[in-house]
């Protein structure tokens, strides 16, 4: 690693940068190519040089080399441009280590030597001898001290985790992820399941938009316990997998055998939960692999993209349980943290971003982080097939797309355009200690409307007005809601406003 160069000079893209871009490019071919064309020719190939001539690609033989010569240069050549905006010269070459599959098929289910637990019970999560030494406020990931003997880790980071088809992100720990306003409190819950699981949080449900952590951290617990109780029966599952296997079980009639395994392991973990919503067997099923988990102190993690009572159709008692421990959201990163995220990211993949060039980027792509790294990757992959400095000139030009789109949507700015004439009151009066209605109630609409209309986060909307924090905006958000309610004035101008916004 490390960040050599002035900043800006033209990253050498790492294997991590070639990695990450081929996989923007394998989407790209995905969508042109069908699947089993896709399976054959390019699951395997891998991306591992670009430069400002050309792009080398290597695949796995001589014989899938002059294939993709002779029929796909032009798909290739199509998907690099997609990602990167510029045409190169495809260079193919063979590498025979490419021959092994790259995705092994995981197994249902491990062998028994594996999944049985030798940790004591006392030791085990939820036991007794979970860490009292109040390292819950310790910085997590530092996998170092904790419960019982430390074994190495069956599942090594990165390993498959007990009976789950889901293989660690060596990347997704605690130290990787960059705490701000909007995810602080997430972070510090998360950080308590993993050192205490079965205790204070449980069951912890993380909730939030699209892209803003939530696997990250769900992952950094698992991390966290395995680095305590290295030989923890984690079962992590995406909530289509339980679905699948649920429905499997029943279609096979071992449902017994589908609770067993279920009802065995010491912590449950379930992605993206919302995803039971009109599920009624399968919630019916989760409620009571829930209450046996529950009942006997094991942890339970889930994430989902809305609060469990916005789920729809979920069961009122699944509702009730999942907020007997601690619910918490995961807002939008504000724009100071999605900067320290661009620089971040930028350094971990060895290069250092210019301030000028990550404040575009963070004003720009305001609610996912995906996305943000996307933006990052992308950027040193241009810089490298151009074979010029990463400025914001060449940003414009590069993530072009990226930027545009956001572009279009109502920026903060205009909101306070709008508002401050249509109240006429001044920008400095909204920010002004003032409480006075003629300068209250023109502040509180402008809070209304960049919640309605913007992506930002409570905390930095009220950051825009004097630095108010973000229960005065929540405040102000749901008693301009009810004076809508109330007063046809309010209604009438509120509706006129947001019209105007969304009609940029
Ligand atoms: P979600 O599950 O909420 O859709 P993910 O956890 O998959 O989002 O996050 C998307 C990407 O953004 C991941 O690569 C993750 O590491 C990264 N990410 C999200 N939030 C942060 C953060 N606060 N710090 C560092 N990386 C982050
Ligand atoms: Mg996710």
């Amino acid at each position: 690693m490390g960040s050599s160069g002035r900043p800006g000079s033209v990253p050498p893209p790492s294997d991590e940068v070639c990695k990450e871009l081929w996989a923007q490019v394998q989407d790209a071919l995905q969508r042109r190519v069908q699947r089993e064309q896709f399976e054959t020719w390019f699951r395997r190939a891998n991306l591992v040089r670009i430069d400002d001539r050309e792009v080398e690609v290597a695949v796995q033989n001589r014989f899938a080399r002059d294939w993709l010569q002779n029929y796909y240069v032009e798909t290739l050549e199509q998907a690099v441009q997609a990602v990167l905006g510029v045409k190169r010269r495809i260079r193919l070459t063979v590498d025979p280590e490419l021959a092994v599959p790259v995705r092994p098929a995981p197994s249902p289910s491990m062998p028994t030597a594996h999944v049985e637990s030798t940790v004591p019970a006392t030791a085990s999560p939820g036991g007794s001898a979970a860490p009292t030494d109040g390292s819950a406020a310790r910085g997590a990931g530092s996998h170092k001290s904790g419960a019982g003997p430390l074994d190495p880790p069956l599942s090594p980071p990165g390993g498959l985790l007990w009976n789950s088809d889901v293989v660690l992100n060596p990347k997704y720990t605690f130290e990787n992820f960059v705490v701000g306003p909007c995810n602080r409190f997430g972070h510090a819950a998360a950080m308590g399941a993993g050192e205490q699981p079965g205790k204070h949080y449980n069951p912890f449900f993380l909730h939030g938009r699209v892209g803003v952590g939530k696997t990250h951290l769900l992952q950094a617990v698992c991390y966290s316990i395995l680095s305590h109780w290295s030989n923890a029966r984690i079962l992590y599952l995406s909530c289509e997998t339980f679905v699948n296997h649920f429905i499997a079980a029943l279609e096979n009639g071992d449902l017994t055998e589908f609770r067993n395994k279920y009802r065995q392991v010491d912590v449950l973990v379930v992605d993206d939960i919302h995803l039971l919503a009109n599920k009624e067997r399968t919630q019916e099923e989760f409620f009571h692999t829930f209450n046996t988990l529950y009942n006997a102190g094991k942890q339970i993690v889930l994430s989902s993209d809305s609060p469990p009572k916005d789920i729809p159709t979920l069961q009122d008692r699944l509702v009730s349980r999942f907020k007997w421990g601690m619910v918490t959201e995961i807002e939008p990163p504000c724009y100071e943290t999605r900067m320290a995220i661009v620089k971040r990211k930028s350094r971990d993949r060895g290069f250092q971003m210019p301030d000028d060039v990550a404040q575009l980027i963070a004003e720009h792509i305001d609610e996912n982080v995906r996305e943000l790294e996307g933006a990052v990757t992308r950027l040193m992959g241009y810089s490298s097939l151009i074979g010029k400095p990463v400025t914001v000139e060449l940003a414009r030009e590069g993530l072009a797309d990226l930027l545009h789109v956001r572009r279009g949507a109502p920026s903060m700015d205009d909101i306070i355009q709008e508002v401050t004439q249509h109240f006429g009151v001044k920008l400095s009066e909204l920010q002004s200690k003032k409480r006075t209605k003629s300068i209250a109630y023109p502040r509180q609409v402008a809070m209304y409307l960049a919640r309605k209309v913007t992506r930002q986060s409570l905390g930095e909307i009220g950051g825009w007005f004097g630095g108010r924090d973000h229960s005065t905006v929540l405040y102000a958000v749901d008693r301009v809601s009810s004076l809508m309610g109330k007063e046809a004035s309010c209604k009438q101008s509120v509706e006129e406003l947001l019209g105007r916004l969304q009609g940029f």
